[in-house]
C-alpha cells in the first residue's frame, strides 16, 4: 500500500514547482496549480498543505476586497488541513493552520478545538516531512522546526483571540467615523472588558482618545494623551510580543516629548523574537501592508527604525538652535557625574567607570599594558609603560617573549627576519615593528571604555533637551499618526461591507474564558 518512491519524489517536484511560480509572484497560476495537485493527491499531506497555504494567502489577499471569494478559499483550505491532519495527526503547525482557515470562517468552536488538541500533543511531528519550504536553506534541527511550529501556534491562538471580537471594533471605529469620537467614549472600554485576550480590544479605547485629543488644545490633548498612554501601558504588560502595540505606545510617548522612553520602547520592539502578527493587531483595520506575516512583520519594523530616525532629525535640529554655551554644557560631561548616572541603572558601567577613576588618580594615566599570559600569576598585572612590560617578560618569560610575539603576529615576517639573506639593520626594524604592534595590542584604554557610555549620557541629555526645550516645534498627534489613520480611512469602510454577514455573537463567553486560560 505504500506509495512509489517515484510517485513521492516526482509530486514533491511538482508542489516545490508550484511553490516556485507563487514566490515569482504568478500566484493565480501557482494556486490552480495546487489545487489541482492536492484534488488529485487527495492523500498526499504535502499537496494538501500546499494548497491550504496558497489558499489562505489569497483569502487574506481578498478578505476586505471581496469577501465571498475569500470565503471559499478559506473553505477550501480548511478542507485541506483537515484532509492533511487525517493523514499526519500529530502536526503542531498544520492544526495551527487548521485552526486559522476555521477563525476565517467565523468558526470559532471548531478552531479552538484544534489549538487544544494541538496544543496537547505529546511527541509533535516534524513539520519538513510534509512542508515545504523547510530544511535546505534554513539547516535547521528538528527540535528548532517543532519550536517554530509551537511559535505559529501562539500566532494562530492570538489572530483568533482578536479575529472574534474585529466585527465589534469596526463597529466602534464607524461610530467614531461617522458620529465623532466624543460620542463612543463607553463602546471601546467595555469592548476591552469583554474581551481580555485581544490585544486589539485592549487598544481601541487609546485609539478613541487619540481621536478626541485632535484639534483640542495644547493643555487638552496632552492629558488625554497621558490618558491614552495609560492605557497602552497596561496593554504593553500583557502584550509584549505584540509590534501594533509597542508602536502605538512608542509614537504617544514622542508625542509626549518623552523621547527617551520612545527610542528605548522601538529598541524593545525592534528585539522580539516571533512577534505576534500585526495584522491582528491594527487599527484601524487593515491598516498593516503585507500579504504574508514576514512582510507585516518587516513593514513594522521599518516604521520603528523611522520613529528612531526622526528622533534623531529632531536632536540634530534641536542642536542647530542651541547656543554655544548649552552645547558645551552638554558636550563636557564630568566623569564624577557619568559615575553617579550609572550607578543608577547600570552596574557593569558602573563598575567599569569607578575602575578607570581610581586608576586615573592614582597613576595620572587612563592608559597601561597587559602582560600577554594573562593567566596565573600574571593576571589582572597593569604596566604603567612599554619599558616595564618589556622588563616584566624578559624578566618572567624570556622563553616565551619570541613565541608570544610570533603567536601574535604575521608568522612570516619572523621567518624572514631569521633568513640568512636578511641583514642586521633589516630584521632589527622588523623586530621594532613587531614589538611595536605587540605593544599595540597589550595595550588598554579606559576612555575607549567610557567614551560609549558617555555617547550614551549625551544621547540621553540632549533628549531631555529636546524634551524640554519649547522653542522646537516637537511632533504633533496629527505629524506622527497622520500616516497610519489616512491608510484606515479606506480599510474601515470596506470592512463595513464584510460586517452583516458574519455577526458571531453566539457562545462567545465560553469560548472567551478558555482562551484566557490558554494565554495564561
Ligand atoms: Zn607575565
Amino acid at each position: 500500500m505504500a506509495p512509489d518512491l517515484d510517485d513521492v519524489l516526482l509530486l514533491r517536484a511538482e508542489a516545490e514547482a508550484a511553490l516556485r511560480l507563487h514566490r515569482e509572484d504568478r500566484r493565480d497560476e501557482a494556486l490552480s496549480r495546487a489545487m489541482d495537485l492536492a484534488v488529485t493527491h487527495n492523500s498526499s499531506p504535502l499537496a494538501l498543505i500546499l494548497s491550504g497555504d496558497l489558499n489562505m494567502i489569497a483569502y487574506c489577499q481578498n478578505r476586505r476586497s471581496d469577501a465571498a471569494l475569500a470565503g471559499r478559499q478559506a473553505k477550501f483550505a480548511a478542507a485541506c488541513y483537515k484532509m492533511s491532519l487525517d493523514v499526519v495527526p500529530g502536526c503542531v503547525e498544520t492544526f495551527a493552520a487548521y485552526g486559522e482557515a476555521l477563525t476565517a470562517l467565523g468558526m470559532y468552536r471548531t478552531a479552538w478545538d484544534a489549538f487544544t488538541r494541538a496544543a496537547a500533543i505529546a511527541h509533535p511531528a516534524d513539520p519538513a516531512a510534509h512542508r515545504l519550504g523547510y530544511g535546505r536553506s534554513s539547516g535547521s534541527t528538528k527540535g528548532e522546526r517543532v519550536e517554530m511550529a509551537k511559535a505559529k501556534l501562539r500566532r494562530a491562538i492570538d489572530c483568533y483571540a482578536n479575529a472574534r471580537c474585529e466585527d465589534a471594533v469596526a463597529e466602534v471605529l464607524g461610530a467614531v467615523e461617522h458620529v465623532g469620537a466624543a460620542s463612543a467614549v463607553h463602546g471601546p472600554a467595555k469592548l476591552a472588558d469583554r474581551f481580555p485576550s485581544s490585544a486589539r480590544a485592549q487598544c481601541l479605547p487609546a485609539y478613541v482618545c487619540l481621536e478626541l485629543s485632535r484639534g483640542a488644545t495644547p493643555a487638552a490633548t496632552a492629558k488625554t494623551l497621558r490618558r491614552a498612554l495609560a492605557m497602552l501601558d497596561n496593554a504593553a504588560g500583557s502584550f509584549d510580543r505584540s509590534l501594533m502595540v509597542a508602536l502605538f505606545r512608542a509614537k504617544l510617548l514622542a508625542c509626549l516629548h518623552d523621547y527617551d522612553a520612545a527610542e528605548v520602547e522601538c529598541r524593545r520592539a525592534l528585539a522580539v523574537d516571533n512577534p505576534d502578527d500585526p495584522a491582528a493587531h491594527d487599527i484601524p483595520l487593515g491598516s498593516v501592508i503585507g500579504e504574508e506575516y514576514d512582510d507585516r512583520v518587516s513593514c513594522l519594523r521599518e516604521q520603528f527604525i523611522d520613529v528612531q530616525k526622526k528622533l534623531v532629525l529632531l536632536a540634530a535640529e534641536d542642536w542647530e538652535s542651541m547656543n554655544c554655551e548649552k552645547q558645551g554644557e552638554i558636550l563636557s560631561v564630568s566623569i564624577d557625574k557619568l559615575h553617579e548616572h550609572y550607578s543608577k541603572i547600570d552596574q557593569i558601567a558602573e563598575s567599569t567607570i569607578s575602575d578607570a577613576l581610581r586608576f586615573s588618580r592614582r597613576h595620572e594615566s587612563w592608559r597601561f599594558w597587559i602582560c600577554a599570559r594573562s593567566s596565573g600569576h600574571c593576571a589582572g598585572k597593569k604596566f604603567l609603560d612599554t619599558a616595564s612590560l618589556l622588563d616584566h617578560l624578559c624578566n618572567k618569560h624570556p622563553d616565551e617573549l619570541w613565541e608570544n610575539l610570533e603567536s601574535f603576529l604575521d608568522p612570516k615576517l619572523c621567518e624572514n627576519a631569521s633568513q640568512d639573506g636578511c641583514s642586521f639593520d633589516e630584521a632589527c626594524s622588523e623586530m621594532q615593528d613587531l614589538w611595536l604592534k605587540f605593544t599595540k595590542l597589550s595595550v588598554f584604554d579606559y576612555r575607549e571604555a567610557i567614551m560609549p557610555l558617555a555617547r550614551m549620557y549625551q544621547w540621553k541629555e540632549l533628549k531631555k533637551c529636546i524634551a524640554e526645550d519649547g522653542s522646537i516645534a516637537a511632533w504633533s498627534v496629527d505629524a506622527i499618526f497622520a500616516e497610519v489613520s489616512h491608510a484606515g480611512e479606506e480599510n474601515v469602510s470596506a470592512e463595513h461591507g464584510s460586517l452583516d454577514k458574519n455577526g458571531h455573537e453566539s457562545g462567545e463567553n465560553q469560548v472567551t474564558n478558555k482562551s484566557d486560560n490558554l494565554k495564561t
